[in-house]
């Protein structure tokens, strides 16, 4: 492998400098006396980013899949109903454990570069009068096509249905980088991982759950060992964990937990928009579109970019790679072929999203596409440009 100057995929994402020092320790006695010293602060500060106060968080050595299925097996019985729309390579991937796992799956398949369908979903909840579904599940970001889902109106959806089921979101690709409430949009779970906003190597699953949700744990009769949140929470209390946790990790996730509150979490937030936003406005200088068919669903952390008719977006990314030394996302699934991704999340700054468009530029024309050089740069810039007083956290 080559070196690269860039990594632009959305996720694993840049590993600060502070958070590599961080890890660069030997490996410690997870027993120590003082570990819950490191720990227990861990577990609080989680519960900052995903804005809960009443909610307890969790962490596995896993990856954002594990806490799919931590979420759903320490919660759901055999068999339950849940509802879920697919509209995305990992919103598909979430509704396929869930078939996998034995629950009653409903799910609304909505064209890729749309987001959760929430009016479809208040219908199917209002006339759902017994209530037999138990969870419903969302995609706040779904990576693949790069669009944000509106969970604030979904959670007004059940309300105003008088549903009591269960609000399970998927935030890997959201948490820590797109503003999610999880008590003001009464979540009972989020799910996400420490390779995207949080700035680490893959390695954790980051979940935090409601108390409902730990109410409903009491009577959750699924098989479950490795996830078992009452071992979990039986050894976490005091600051340990019921096996050998990634000790490393877990120094890594202080360091970037640290930067995240220095800059500011609302900070983050308004920093990741800003660099979206560059990004879209140079798509736009191209001539091209998104994925997300609507403003509404334009993500912060990703852009996919449908690449003109006759050009190949894997081989767009391949060039970019190959000859350019930048890493972006491909196309997956059912968008293979057809869009590339840019990841813009993470300690990332506006000169290192320049030199990706700049990039890009050359991959797209090497491939066939017309376009003019500098046009989606220079987009970007001027847009950048406005807002100069925005210091980036690329350390
Ligand atoms: N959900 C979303 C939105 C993702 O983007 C990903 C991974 O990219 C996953 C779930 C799966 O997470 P992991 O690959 O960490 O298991």
């Amino acid at each position: 492998m080559q070196h690269h100057t860039g990594l632009f995929i959305p996720g694993p994402t840049n590993i600060p400098d502070p958070v590599r020092r961080a890890m660069n320790l030997p490996m410690e006695d997870m027993r120590a006396p003082d570990f819950p010293e490191l720990t227990l602060p861990l577990f609080r500060d989680l519960k900052r980013v995903f804005k809960t106060e009443t909610g307890q968080a969790f962490i596995y050595p896993a990856s954002g899949t594990g806490g799919w299925e931590a979420v759903l097996t320490n919660t759901l019985n055999p068999g339950d109903k849940v509802l879920i729309a697919t509209f995305g390579q990992f919103s598909l991937l979430w509704a396929d454990m869930c078939r996998r796992l034995g629950f009653d799956t409903v799910v609304v398949d909505r064209p890729w570069g749309e987001g959760v369908p929430v009016e479809a979903f208040a219908d199917i909840l209002a006339r759902d009068g017994t209530h037999r579904i138990r969870a419903v599940l969302a995609t706040h970001n779904e990576t693949a096509t790069g669009v944000t889902s509106d969970i604030a109106g979904l959670r007004r959806a059940l309300d105003a249905a008088g549903h009591p089921a269960l609000l399970y979101v998927d935030g890997v690709s959201s948490v820590a980088s797109i503003d999610l409430r999880m008590d003001e949009w009464g979540l009972d779970a989020v799910v996400s991982g420490s390779q995207k906003g949080f700035m680490l190597p893959t390695g954790l699953a980051i979940v935090a759950v409601s108390q409902k949700a730990l109410e409903a744990h009491r009577s959750s009769k699924f098989p479950r060992c490795f996830f078992s949140f009452e071992d979990m929470m039986r050894t976490n209390k005091d600051g340990y964990f019921p096996y050998t946790p990634a000790t490393t990790l877990l120094r890594g996730l202080r360091a970037s937990l640290d930067l995240l509150f220095a800059e500011g979490l609302e900070n983050v937030f308004t920093r990741h928009h800003h660099l979206a936003e560059g990004v879209r406005r140079a798509v736009t200088a191209w001539g091209l579109t998104l994925c997300a068919r609507e403003p509404k669903w334009h993500s912060d952390t990703v852009s996919a970019i449908v690449v003109p008719e006759g050009v190949d977006s894997t081989q767009v990314a391949r060039q970019a790679y190959h000859r350019y030394g930048v890493s972006f996302g491909i196309g997956l699934n059912k968008v293979a072929g057809r869009v590339f991704r840019i990841g813009h999340l993470g300690a990332l700054n506006e000169p290192m999203l320049l030199g990706a468009l700049g990039a890009a530029e050359m991959a797209l024309a090497d491939c066939g596409a017309r376009i003019a050089f500098g046009s989606g740069v220079a987009a970007a810039q001027s847009h950048y440009a406005s807002r100069s007083n925005l210091t980036a956290a690329a350390a």
